[in-house]
């Protein structure tokens, strides 16, 4: 499955390197390689690591550099050896320090009223607001991730999308992978955005009858809703309650795009009846063969979240779709490009005052 996962996600490396509006069109979601909530957690944030702006304690010399002192006669005394005291680096300014050690270290919210600051994969959040691990239609998975912080609009989107799905699908509820840290800003592993705490990341199975472990949170992953060709749904996982499931994803006014595996939206399409207006929210993406990530628009309460450009299209079940299964999509143009990792200088100001905030 890891084989097979690796596929789409090295094509939508080689797509984003690619075709640098790709971000506009599909909604500045990025993915990296560790991508995918399914995945067991990567190397988990390095909050043990110093700061970068402290100097560390001044090592002695090694003892391979200093000579062995020759004997001494017991009635001379040493004369003192004149060694260089090492280098100490000059102090680094906190805004050339990579944002992704510095949000992915600090634990708690910072305090004060929620606003989402920048841009869905350039920002931060002040003020988040912690989803609860379990609710009456939802568990929390990937606990020491830390990532169930939101701002207070996507959290009661979480609650009351969980309630719409059991109540359309008859499931118990939901396994929510990804909201943000509690600061937001940029991950050390899996994603590009989710850093304004309006992102969320909503697995495919069902949630079960009892409460997961938190070792079952850790190790399950998803289901697989896709063939292994990449075009089509997989018949045998595939049930038409993934089509309520994912409706009542959009079935709310600021829900802005629902990114779902291209095979997938290609299923929707094909098999939605009725108001099919629902459609033009859920886009086809790379990867979300397992879950599905849903965006919501920039909150009223914050001036300083960046919008993505509108949905232009309609349902889009036809051309715009049919790209998704061509020649030019399916294959890298060139070879992925090494991820560089966002300084704090590269978010807006705001962010430094959130990240640094006591
Ligand atoms: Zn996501």
């Amino acid at each position: 499955m890891i084989v097979r996962a690796a596929i789409p996600l090295l094509l939508g490396l080689a797509f984003l390197a690619s075709t640098p509006n790709v971000a506009d069109r599909f909604g500045a979601h990025g993915v990296i390689l560790a991508q995918a909530t399914a995945e067991p957690p990567a190397t988990p944030p390095a909050n043990d690591e110093p700061p970068s702006n402290e100097s560390p304690t001044a090592p002695s010399p090694p003892a391979a550099v200093a000579p062995a002192a020759p004997p001494v006669p017991d009635s001379k005394v040493q004369a003192p050896v004149n060694v260089p005291l090492p280098r100490v680096p000059p102090p680094q300014k906190a805004e050339q320090r990579e944002a992704r050690k510095m949000f992915g270290a600090v634990k708690l919210p910072s305090i004060g009223e929620a606003v989402a600051i920048g841009y869905y994969p350039k920002g931060c959040l002040a003020g988040g607001v912690e989803l609860p691990i379990n609710g009456p239609n939802w568990q929390v998975m990937r606990l020491s991730r830390n990532r169930n912080w939101g701002h207070p609009n996507l959290v009661r989107y979480v609650k009351s999308f969980s309630a719409r799905v059991a109540k359309a699908t008859g499931w118990r509820g939901i396994l929510v992978g990804d909201l943000a840290q509690p600061r937001g800003g940029p991950m050390v592993s899996s994603h590009l955005s989710h850093q304004t705490g309006l992102d969320v990341d909503v697995w495919f199975t069902p949630m079960p009858d009892r409460e997961l472990t938190r070792a079952e949170r850790e190790e399950m992953s998803a289901i697989n809703l896709v063939a292994a060709d990449w075009i089509n749904i997989n018949p045998e996982i595939w049930s038409p309650k993934y089509l309520d499931f994912i409706k009542a994803a959009t079935q709310a006014p600021d829900v802005e795009r629902v990114l779902v595996n291209a095979a997938i939206k290609k299923e929707l399409c094909k098999t939605a009846t009725g108001d099919r207006s629902w459609l033009t929210k859920v886009r086809p993406f790379y990867g979300h063969h397992d879950h599905i990530h849903v965006r919501l628009s920039c909150p009223e309460d914050s001036p300083n979240c960046k919008k993505q450009p509108p949905i232009t299209g309609g349902e889009d079940c036809g051309k715009e779709l049919d790209w998704w299964f061509s020649e030019k999509a399916r294959t890298p143009r060139k070879p992925p490009v090494a991820y560089k990792p966002m300084l704090l200088s590269e978010l807006p100001p705001a962010c430094k005052a959130v990240v640094e905030a006591k």
